[in-house]
């Protein structure tokens, strides 16, 4: 009989039966794509995160500056806030774009000062 030198992609136990399969046993197979898929889904835990976080410290923010008031990006960032990470982006009366987290978004007023918005469902 013909050796199988197949390795299980899981425990790397060398593989007996049909030459196509990956993994020796079902458990190895499933604790595989838990690994992999996993993984993946942390990532995207993580940069959710990240959005509901700048989301909430833009609502936060919104709410106690209802009168429009200009706030330093560096109040953002102690909060956590994380520029990098938004939803979409808005441009509005030529020059003037709005950076969204949901239905909060941001900006900017000079180089250090944003404005915070609230995005409307009609827009
Ligand atoms: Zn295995």
């Amino acid at each position: 009989m013909q050796e199988n030198l197949k390795q299980c992609l899981h425990c790397t136990k060398k593989i007996t039966g049909r030459t196509d399969k990956k993994f020796c046993s079902n458990h190895c197979r499933s604790s595989y794509h838990n690994i992999l898929y996993g993984d993946r889904s942390n990532y995207m835990r993580r940069v959710n995160g990240l959005l509901m976080r700048n989301r909430k410290i833009l609502s936060d923010l919104f709410e106690l500056n209802r009168s429009g008031a200009t706030i330093p990006l560096s109040e953002l960032y102690l909060k956590g806030f994380s520029t990098s990470h938004f939803t979409h982006q808005q441009k509005k009366s030529g020059s003037l774009l709005l950076t969204y987290c949901y239905d909060y978004g941001y900006h900017f007023i000079g180089k250090d000062t944003v404005k915070i918005v609230q995005q409307f469902n009609s827009e």
